[in-house]
C-alpha cells in the first residue's frame, strides 16, 4: 500500500492541523487521541511516511525503529504511567482494523484496563 500523504496524522505532522501534544523529539510525535478510550490516551507516531507497523518494521532504518520505540517509552513517562503501567497497542490493516495509514501507537493508561482485549469469536 503507497503512503498517503493527505492521511491525517501527515497532514498533523506538517502542522496543517492541529494536535494536543504530549512529547516530540526528532524521530516522533506523540498528541491525545481525539476520541479518548482511556483516562489517557495518546498516539505516537513516527516522523516519516510509513503506512503501518509492518511497513515500518520492513523499510525504516534501524536508528529510526530505536528512537521510535525509544519516544513510545518516554511519551509514557511523561505522562507519568510508569509506575501505574499502561498498555500499547498498533492497529495493523484490516484484521487489526487500522483507520489512520500512517503507522502509530496507542497508548491507554490512567485506570485499570481491564483484560488484553475481548475474546475473538474465531477462537
Ligand atoms: P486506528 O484505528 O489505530 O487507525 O486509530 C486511529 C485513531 O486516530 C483513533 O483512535 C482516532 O480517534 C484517532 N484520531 C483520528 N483523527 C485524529 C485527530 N485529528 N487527532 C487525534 N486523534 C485522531
Amino acid at each position: 500500500m503507497a503512503y498517503d500523504r493527505d492521511n491525517i496524522f501527515a497532514k498533523i505532522l506538517r502542522g496543517e492541523i492541529p494536535c494536543r501534544k504530549v512529547y516530540e523529539d526528532e524521530h516522533a510525535l506523540a498528541f491525545h487521541d481525539i476520541n479518548p478510550l482511556a483516562p489517557v490516551h495518546v498516539l505516537v507516531i513516527p516522523k516519516g511516511d510509513y503506512v503501518s507497523m509492518d511497513d515500518f518494521t520492513r523499510t525504516a532504518a534501524a536508528e529510526q525503529v530505536a528512537g521510535f520505540f525509544r519516544a513510545v517509552g518516554e511519551t509514557a513517562r511523561t505522562l507519568g504511567l510508569e509506575k501505574s503501567g499502561y498498555r500499547f497497542l498498533a492497529n495493523t490493516g484490516a484484521d487489526g482494523r487500522q483507520e489512520v495509514p500512517h503507522f502509530h501507537v496507542h497508548i491507554f493508561g490512567g485506570a485499570p484496563l481491564g483484560r488484553m482485549l475481548n475474546k475473538v469469536e474465531a477462537c
